[in-house]
C-alpha cells in the first residue's frame, strides 16, 4: 500500500520493519501557525506484549490518518487506525485476534513548562510516529484477547482445550485423600 501523499522518512528502512513509517519530518509541509494537513499512510506500531505472549499486526502496518495542525510554536496532532491484533488466546492459547481502534491527540509546545502541552512523540519538527502508535495501541489493547467470548481454557488437570472436548465427558478421577487412607490403614 502506498500512502497518499509523496512523503518519504529516512528512518524507515533502517530498522528493517517493513512498510510503515517510523517518524516524519513535519517540517516538510511547512505550515504556517493554523493551518493544517491531514495525511494518510501507514504506521508501524510493532509488537505488543502482554501476559508473557506477543501479539503483532498482519502486515506490520496499518493504515493511518494524520491530521496535523501547526500551532503558535508547536504542532497538535491526531492520529487514528483500526488495527487487527494477532496472537494466542488469553485463556486457551488458541489463534485469535482482535480489532483494536485508536484515537489519539499529542500537543506539542516547545516552550511550555506544562507537561500536557509537551509531547514525548515529537521531537522538534520529528514525529516518532512507530513509538506513539506502539504506545496508543497498547494503551486501546484489552487486557484478555480472547478466541471467542465464551473460551473455557485449558483442563487444569491435563492441559486439553476445554473448546474441544465435552466437559460432562472430560473428567479426571480425584487424587485419593491421603487422610482417608490412614483411616482405612487404622480401620
Ligand atoms: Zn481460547
Ligand atoms: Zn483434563
Amino acid at each position: 500500500m502506498i500512502p497518499s501523499f509523496p512523503i518519504r522518512c529516512l528512518a524507515n528502512l533502517d530498522r528493517g520493519m517493513g512498510a510503515g513509517y517510523h517518524s516524519i519530518d513535519l517540517a516538510r509541509f511547512a505550515l504556517r501557525p493554523g493551518e493544517g494537513r491531514r495525511l494518510d499512510l501507514e504506521a508501524a506500531p510493532g509488537q505488543l506484549e502482554l501476559g508473557g505472549e506477543r501479539y503483532s499486526i498482519p502486515g506490520d502496518a496499518v493504515p493511518t490518518r494524520l491530521d496535523l495542525s501547526r500551532t503558535a510554536t508547536g504542532y497538535a496532532v491526531r492520529m487514528r487506525f483500526t488495527a487487527l491484533v494477532a496472537g494466542p488466546c488469553t485463556r486457551c492459547l488458541a489463534d485469535a485476534d482482535v480489532a483494536v481502534e485508536v484515537d489519539a491527540r499529542e500537543v506539542e509546545q516547545p516552550d511550555s513548562m506544562d507537561e500536557e502541552l509537551r509531547s514525548p512523540y515529537i521531537d522538534g519538527d520529528e514525529l516518532d510516529l512507530a513509538a506513539w502508535a506502539h504506545d496508543a495501541l497498547a494503551l486501546e489493547f484489552p487486557l484478555q484477547l480472547l478466541c471467542r467470548p465464551d473460551c473455557k481454557g485449558l483442563c487444569p488437570v491435563c492441559g486439553a482445550s476445554l473448546n474441544d472436548v465435552d466437559p460432562a465427558e472430560h473428567r479426571h478421577e480425584p487424587e485419593p485423600d491421603p487422610r482417608w487412607a490412614k483411616l482405612r490403614e487404622l480401620g
